[in-house]
């Protein structure tokens, strides 16, 4: 696997959020009320049995915790640094409602689960061998999480991944304050660690290798590839130096090196998840200006609230209802010109002005792969987006998918959930198949 260079930029970005001493662990688990028919529960996309591993932490059996939550999410350990606890598990703890802090749940996870990296425990085994394999598209969260529910029910696994880096965006995108890139690589090493998964980095399927092919080679395909590239705006000079996709200077900074040494004043377009990620990540790197330019107004930002009030906190500045009409500069950029438009976002006649910035980072979404699919009869993909139904399957005999490329793009979570689901249906799958071809060689 390739290695990730010392000095890279994210280096500069320490935890946002502190781990939990053993004490500390200790009490927070003791606050629990194992509520029956607990709510942060069913907030969590895969299901952990939350106070049972809480409990498990008030009674020092860690390695019981971990076991909990790798049962259920086999991610846990990133999850518990990288979910949106305030809007998932901890934002339906009872305690909510009672005016008291909420359990910290993430945390408590981290807990338990970095004691089982740091301790070498391993929980599973790869079942006995069915004979049957699996290609998996992308080796990010969501092919991550079926291959080992896959390897544990005897099917062998292959991933396919374009890139030189295993992980998906819980490498090259989740903010460094959240987990560096090591760590994601750390928790692939640990999940590979079950045995007869292959990962194929370097290969970008439909490009490299053809559905045909890997047709041939394998019993069942899930489909985990994410989304694609930075989508554009399309305007005057968006081609110039100094302007880039979030997601890909995102990746640049976390696996690579990023020269800032010469921006004065920052802008990121959008007002998602990415966008806050960016502007708080640009003042992390010491950028003495950073704004946020967003069409839309406070209330009407699709990025979490709260993540927004600590990018308010680092210094970044906001543009409401904003939009860039042209980027200029020789060679490289040095100015925006924007209008200001009106609530329903239509430009308001006169409002021009152009400022000056040396950065500018688009966050205004990622295009949607499902184009890749064309061809593959049975499977439908709408704008882009693969379709299926509750179990991962896209109408195509053996063809599978979750993840970004189904949901439209959520959370590592949902991902690992998803993978999850589909990778049960496919096991269901290469069991019916081969007690068919048995009937037959019986019949
Ligand atoms: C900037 C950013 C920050 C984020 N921060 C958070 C966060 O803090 N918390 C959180 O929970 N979620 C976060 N997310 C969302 C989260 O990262 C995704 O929901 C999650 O990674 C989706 O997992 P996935 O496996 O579906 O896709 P991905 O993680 O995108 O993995 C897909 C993989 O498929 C590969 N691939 C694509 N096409 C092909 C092909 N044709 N052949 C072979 N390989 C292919 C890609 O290279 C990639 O490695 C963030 C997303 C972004 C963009
Ligand atoms: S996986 Fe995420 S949502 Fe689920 S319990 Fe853990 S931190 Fe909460």
């Amino acid at each position: 696997m390739t290695a990730l260079p010392s000095d890279r930029s994210e280096s500069a970005f320490a935890d946002y959020k502190d781990p939990l001493t053993t004490v500390q662990a200790v009490a927070e688990a003791n606050r629990c009320l194992y509520c029956a028919d607990a709510p942060c529960i069913k907030a969590c996309p895969t299901g952990i049995e939350i106070p049972e591993f809480i409990r498990k932490i008030s009674t020092g059996n860690v390695k019981g915790s971990a076991r909990t939550i790798f049962e259920a999410n086999i991610l846990g350990m990133s999850c518990a640094r990288v979910c949106p606890v305030e809007v998932l598990c901890v934002g339906d703890c009872v305690y909510n409602e009672m005016d008291s802090p909420p359990i910290q749940i993430g945390k408590l996870q981290r807990y338990a689960t970095d004691m089982a990296f740091e301790k070498g425990w391993t929980f599973f085994t790869a079942g006995a061998d069915t004979g049957k394999s699996v290609a998996l598209i992308g080796a990010g969260p969501a092919s991550l999480a079926a291959a080992h529910y896959l390897r544990r029910a005897g099917h062998r696994c292959t991933i396919y991944e374009k890139n030189a880096l295993p992980g998906g965006l819980n490498t090259t995108g989740v903010a460094p304050y959240k987990m560096r890139a090591e760590r994601s690589l750390q928790e692939v090493q640990w999940i590979l660690g079950i045995g007869g998964i292959d990962v194929v980095t370097g290969m970008t399927v439909g490009k490299d290798i053809t559905w045909e092919a890997l047709e041939k080679k394998h019993d069942a395909v899930f489909i985990g590839m994410g989304l694609g590239a930075d989508s554009r705006l399309g305007v005057p000079g968006e081609n110039l130096a100094g302007i880039h996709g979030a997601v890909d200077f995102i990746e640049k900074m976390k696996v690579g090196k990023v020269d800032i040494t010469k921006v004065k004043r920052a802008a990121v377009i959008g007002g998602g998840n990415t966008a806050i990620d960016a502007v708080r990540e640009l003042a992390g790197l010491g950028i003495d200006e950073v704004l946020l330019v967003y069409r839309g107004d406070e209330p009407g930002m699709s990025g979490y609230a709260h993540e927004w009030e600590v990018a308010k906190l680092d210094g970044v500045r906001p543009l409401w209802r904003s939009l860039p009409l042209e980027f200029m500069g020789s060679g490289s950029v040095q100015s925006m010109r924007y209008t200001r438009v009106d609530a329903a976002k239509r430009p308001i006649a006169g409002s021009e002005a152009d400022i000056a910035v040396d950065l500018v980072l688009l966050a205004i979404g990622q295009a949607k792969l499902g184009e890749l699919l064309a061809g593959l009869a049975g499977l439908k993909v709408d704008k882009g987006r693969v379709i299926v139904d509750a179990e991962g399957f896209t109408g195509r005999k053996g063809y599978y998918a979750g993840g970004d490329c189904a949901n439209g793009g959520k959370e590592v979570v949902n991902g690992a959930a998803e993978g999850k689901a589909a990778a049960m249906a496919i096991d269901k799958y290469l069991s019916s198949s081969a007690k068919a071809a048995a009937g037959a060689r019986h019949g």
